[in-house]
């Protein structure tokens, strides 16, 4: 059997490196199959290893909000690395950076980011956040919600969302049970279960991390309230609300989802934010902002210690910058057009096939579900029928189009999807929608 150039390399891959990635949903777990191996990628388009070209609806798993390559952010970085590499000093890049962030992260009034630390992953945001949390109040324990995923990081691991959704795993091996014991998991969008939780151990809790719309078992949006909600039942046991925004930050509005929720009525200040993905153009960088008498915790200024040899790094702030200020409301309304009419085409084509399914949504951020109705927990998005989702996404990327290669990931739409490019999406669906549907 001939076979192909990704084939030789995942076979290469896997000899030196566990499962062949660096990250696992990358490996194809869930749909089977080789992995494409991505030699270059440019506006809506990535091309495989083999020469073939591909409509990509992964942007890098979101940080390719203006598409892959923007020339603008490729100069920059090209400019920025001129001037060298990585300093382990502070640059003007990251003030300005750090600026822009606070100024865009406001609604009116409302401000809760007055500091920024840059880091270089999401994992480190959050996990910085979390001893910001509990240096702050003192207290040790952590709410996360079930099917949430905020990294990798030891206590964050305990029913996660994202590849220990897609791989079905529990938590993850090698976490020590005391620090596994210090996460208490609850029931996503339930606030009879978090009002219990601080009724008992009120004074123990440290923060409530949320993402502030859960994309990482697939789509599944706070209901109305429940992010205030939170936000509420938080301050008034002295605990710290942390939304993770590292997914949703600078991608569904330009403010970020709390944002969204405020500009349509539900007003909640976050004490900490996470941003990564879109705050670094595809680079490796990532940050937490928040109130300053917060912020200010931080090592130099406070107990709190946390550093990084490559954080702030000045090529990363580069594209940080290029892309937050390519970043405008014509662009979100692009990305927005686009989810909007592909979410759509989806659910026609599903609909024509016979597919019991739902395209749950938050903001832009849209995903596929196996059910006749759009999950509100963990527990109800694992209720699915996933078995359909290895033969649609293989017979979408037989017909060129990239898709998540799990059920338990969003689709990413980038403001380079032009008619072209929506259309050839369009086109592949219902071949898909068929294949789903004889699985
Ligand atoms: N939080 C959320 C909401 C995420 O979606 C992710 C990554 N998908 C992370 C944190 C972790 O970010 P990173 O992969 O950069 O460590």
């Amino acid at each position: 059997m001939m076979t192909d150039r990704n084939d030789d390399l995942f076979s290469a891959a896997r000899a030196v490196t566990p499962g062949g990635v660096n990250s696992p949903v990358r490996a194809y777990g869930s749909v089977g199959g080789t992995p494409r191996f991505l030699a270059s990628a440019r506006g809506a388009y990535v091309t495989d290893a083999g020469g073939q070209e591909y409509v990509d609806l992964v942007a890098s798993w979101g940080p390719a909000l203006l598409g892959h390559a923007h020339p603008a952010v490729v100069s920059a970085v090209q400019e920025a690395a001129t001037r060298g590499l990585s300093f382990g000093a502070p640059t003007e890049g990251e003030v300005d950076l750090a600026r822009l962030i606070t100024e865009r992260v406001r609604l009116g009034d409302l401000a809760p980011v007055e500091r920024v630390r840059l880091v270089s992953t999401g994992t480190e945001a959050t996990m910085t956040a979390i001893r910001l949390a509990r240096g702050a109040t003192g207290r040790d324990l952590l709410i996360k919600f079930a099917g949430h995923y905020h990294g990798h990081s030891d206590g964050l691991l305990a029913e996660a969302g994202s590849g220990v959704a897609t791989l079905a795993l529990p938590g993850s091996a090698g976490v020590p049970a005391p620090i596994a014991a210090q996460t208490l998991v609850l029931p996503y969008n339930d606030r009879e279960a978090l009002e219990a939780v601080f009724a008992e151990r009120g004074d123990q809790i440290a923060a409530v991390i949320v993402e502030a719309a859960s994309a990482n078992m697939g789509v599944v949006a706070p209901d109305p309230g429940f992010n205030r909600f939170i936000a509420d039942t938080a301050h008034a046991h002295g605990a710290l609300m942390i939304l993770d925004e590292v997914l949703t930050g600078f991608r569904v509005h330009h403010a970020g989802f709390w944002a969204l929720q405020a500009a349509t009525g539900e007003e909640y200040l976050p004490d900490i934010i996470t941003f990564g993905k879109v705050v670094g153009g595809g680079m490796p960088l990532a940050a937490l902002g928040g109130r300053a008498e917060v912020m200010d915790l931080l090592a130099p200024t406070g107990p709190v210690y946390q550093a990084g040899t490559l954080s702030g790094n000045p090529l990363s702030v580069a594209a940080g910058l290029a892309t937050l200020r390519l970043a405008t409301p014509a662009v979100y309304a692009r990305v927005d057009a686009a989810a909007a009419r592909i979410a759509n085409a989806l659910d026609a084509a599903l609909t024509d096939a016979g597919v019991v399914h739902a395209i749950p949504r938050a903001g832009n951020l849209f995903g596929l579900v196996f059910a006749p109705q759009a999950p509100r927990t963990y527990a109800e998005a694992q209720a699915q029928e996933s078995f359909r989702y290895a033969p649609f996404f293989h017979a979408m990327r037989e017909q060129h189009v990239a898709l998540p290669p799990s059920v338990f990931e969003a689709w990413f739409l980038t403001a380079a999807h032009d008619d072209e490019a929506l259309g050839r999406i369009e086109a592949a669906l219902p071949a898909a929608a068929r294949a789903a549907a004889s699985a």
